[in-house]
């Protein structure tokens, strides 16, 4: 029998006769996993879940290297948000904040504010960045307008969350009149978005990703195409760590040194994974790093 993935999934589709492509995204773990790191206040939480759908949402219909970022910063209580999916659907993100928080949360409403949106590699330096105007109050309508400009096609995106799942639904108008049909079908996109305003956050979270499709466009002809797996995953390493403390420099790392008994400890806010480093490993990271930083005149 055919395992039937209903959470931590990213499905693409297409509604044949309207015109119009898809993407739906149902988190369930994975999302668990990046909640718990911290203890969000609600709104936060409803918003962080939000942004790892989108982020997962907007790897759908693309083709890229690396990683997808969705990344907020304001001068307003919350200081930080960010997420990221890679190429192969690991997912992670976290948030800063200072308390009070807001509630609810309104995006145009933090002072300074800024969202980028960041696809590639950043080792690499092959990097496509996006600024999302924040002139709504919510992610999603903030998103939309963000594809408007970038892609020049019409979009709705509904985001939904709670402490179990983090759900992501969207929808892309194709170019073109209307359906791949025999006739236009000019009103394909406003007949989609007419059965799609029928459906809220409740009724988002709790459905399970292709009853959800087909209760919603069964007379729409949907083509689903496969499920594509997501899963929590940090792309931190201790070489990463080692590099981070480097940049510190020595005075800094022995200062650490003397301040914590003789170790370091460096704990991923991403996962928790703790990186632990004594006086003879930090003095090896250290001198590799004079080793590394003498310019190679010789050869
Ligand atoms: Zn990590």
């Amino acid at each position: 029998m055919e395992t039937v993935l209903v959470e931590d999934v990213l499905h693409r589709f297409l509604l044949e006769r309207a015109g119009v492509r898809g993407v739906l995204v149902r988190l369930g773990a994975a999302w668990r996993e990046v909640a718990g790191r911290a203890a969000y206040p609600a709104p936060l939480r409803g918003l962080l879940g939000q942004s790892l759908a989108a982020g997962a949402l907007l790897t759908g219909n693309i083709k890229f290297d690396g990683a997808l970022s969705i990344e907020l910063k304001s001068g307003g209580a919350l200081r930080l948000l960010f997420v990221e999916c890679t190429d192969q659907g690991r997912l992670r993100g976290l948030a800063r904040w200072d308390e009070p928080l807001p509630d609810p949360l309104d995006l145009a409403a933090l002072p300074g504010a800024v969202m980028a949106i960041t696809i590639g590699h950043a080792e690499r330096g092959q990097r496509y960045q996006g600024l999302v105007d924040l002139r709504h109050a919510g992610l999603a309508e903030s998103l939309e307008g963000y594809f408007g400009q970038s892609e020049q096609l019409p979009a709705r995106l509904l985001l939904a969350a709670d402490g179990e799942h983090a759900v992501g639904l969207m929808l892309q108008k194709l170019p073109g009149e209307g359906g791949h049909g025999a006739e236009p079908d000019e009103d394909g996109w406003n007949r989609v978005l007419h059965l799609t305003a029928t459906l809220g956050a409740e009724e988002l979270l709790a459905t399970a990703p292709e009853q959800l499709l087909y209760r919603l466009y069964h007379e729409e002809s949907v083509r689903l195409f496969g499920p594509r797996p997501l899963a929590f995953g940090c792309s931190c390493t201790r070489e990463r760590v080692e590099g981070m403390l480097r940049a510190l420099g020595r005075d800094e790392v022995e200062a650490a040194l003397a301040a914590r008994d003789g170790e370091i400890e460096v704990t991923c806010e991403f996962c928790a994974q703790r990186y632990t480093f004594d006086r003879i490993d930090a003095e090896h990271l250290l001198s590799a790093s004079a080793t590394a930083q003498v310019p190679d005149t010789t050869q």
